[in-house]
């Protein structure tokens, strides 16, 4: 085993980190294991975990019902070729996809990550307005302040300054942006919140293929929470203009904003939906773009006749083991009921943060808190604040925010709330 100093010694010399720097990189915690809702640290320091690992380890870590199903594939194949063959894992999980999410979504297309789901949801929709004879149909159009992942399709939807790929720019399609739904969630609706979207679609349905948002709460773009009215009203004005709706719902599928999708708070179908993340409760990266029959016989009736996308590790038997038992455990569960409870906690938790100078705004839905700062954070100092006070928060820009595994108990969370307020209290 290596030491905590050589591990981070070999790490400095060969490892790129998400979002981080070659040189002089800012610190990195060595981290031996993992259970519940406690990371290790190899110094052996315990964190309560805030993050859920990028909001997919929904049921904490070292789930036993998880890891048993692992061990069970594992010793009958951990991967076979999906062009092809089929198997068990991946035709119950499309089935029980097609059963759990929105109406009307019986198609799925396994992918490899989040942003592949949204490449994948990008393609379906073009491909499908060239088989229904609308070729010009082939821009996109979404809101500013949005997130849709890393890769090429993806960058180009994302909000063009907050999104973090501003570098690329040149080389991105150029996408259609309306402002960012404006009206919170809880708030009084106005339709005047979607007149100059409605304005945009209207004028360029023509060449406008499909709308690609994330439902009721943006996340990477800015942690905000909007009106599900925005929503039903996105979806008539799509159905109104033969554009296809696409709903990314990497971050918020599987009950984090308090309905097991985000867009049920708006009891909206959309023609595409992109699932990740918490997808086999964070074990592995699985992702699927799910569409309708009406989708997916349009794609396969035009040129060529196939969809034409097909990943090596298409539909990986333990990635698909691993959702179908993280969702048994999931809706086995209470789960609205512990994301209920969690909401209460983190609205009493958080709420000192309201009174701080330091603090624009304090928001919360499910089970997801946000404390928006004035200014940004210092990413080389703030990760050892929380780390000192035993817990594991990663904040962005002006961003503190977490998103709990679902089985954090009380007591937990209240620490996790302190530690947030102490930290947020000691910035300048
Ligand atoms: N869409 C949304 C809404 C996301 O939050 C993310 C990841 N942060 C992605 C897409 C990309 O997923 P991945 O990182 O698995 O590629």
């Amino acid at each position: 085993m290596l030491t905590a100093d050589a591990l981070i010694a070999l790490d400095r010399a060969h490892v790129f980190h998400p979002y981080s720097t070659f040189i002089n990189p800012p610190p990195v915690f060595p981290v031996a294991s993992a259970r519940g809702v406690r990371i290790t640290l190899s110094d052996g320091r315990e964190l309560i975990d805030g993050m859920s690992s990028w909001w997919s380890v929904i049921h904490g870590y070292n789930a036993p019902a998880i890891n048993a199903a692992l061990h069970d594939q594992i010793e009958r194949m951990s991967h076979v070729m999906f062009g092809g063959l089929t198997h068990e894992p991946a035709v119950l999980l499309a089935e029980t996809l097609a059963r759990i999410t929105p109406p009307g979504l019986e198609a799925v297309f396994f992918a490899d990550s989040g942003s592949v789901s949204v490449e994948v949801a990008i393609k379906m929709a073009l491909q499908c307005q060239i088989s229904r004879g609308k070729p010009a149909k082939r821009r996109l159009l979404t809101v500013r302040g949005g997130y849709h992942g890393d890769t090429f399709g993806a960058m180009a939807v994302c909000d063009p300054v907050t999104g973090m790929h501003s570098l690329f720019t040149g080389s991105l399609s150029q996408q259609l942006f309306a402002p960012r739904p404006a009206v919170r969630f809880g708030e009084e609706w106005s339709n005047a919140d979607i007149a100059e979207l409605a304005t945009l679609l209207v004028a360029q349905a023509d060449e406008i293929a499909a709308v690609i948002v994330e439902p009721i709460v943006q996340g990477a773009g800015g942690m905000w929470f909007y009106h599900p009215a925005w929503l039903t009203a996105l979806r008539a004005l799509c159905d109104a203009h033969d554009v296809l709706l696409i709903a990314d719902e990497i971050a918020t599928g599987f009950g984090r904003s308090g309905k097991l999708f985000a867009c049920e708070h708006s009891d909206v179908a959309p023609d595409i939906l992109c699932l990740g993340k918490a997808l086999t409760g964070g074990y592995m990266t699985l992702a699927a773009t799910l569409t309708t029959r009406a989708v997916a016989e349009s794609i396969s009736s035009g040129e060529p006749g196939v969809f034409m996308h097909g990943p090596t590790f298409m539909a990986n038997p333990l990635a698909c083991r691993a959702a179908l038992a993280s969702i048994e455990l999931l809706l086995a569960g209470d789960w609205q009921g512990r994301v209920a409870a969690i909401a209460r906690g983190l609205q009493a938790g958080l709420a000192p943060c309201r009174e701080l100078p330091q603090v624009a705004d304090v928001r919360v839905l499910g089970a997801i808190g946000v404390v928006e700062l004035k200014r940004p954070v210092d990413m080389r100092t703030i990760p050892e604040a929380f780390v000192s006070r035993g817990v594991w928060v990663r904040p962005f820009g002006r961003l503190v925010y977490v998103m709990p595994a679902y089985i954090m108990s009380p007591d937990d969370l209240a620490t996790l709330c302190r530690a947030i307020v102490e930290v947020v209290h000691a910035l300048d």
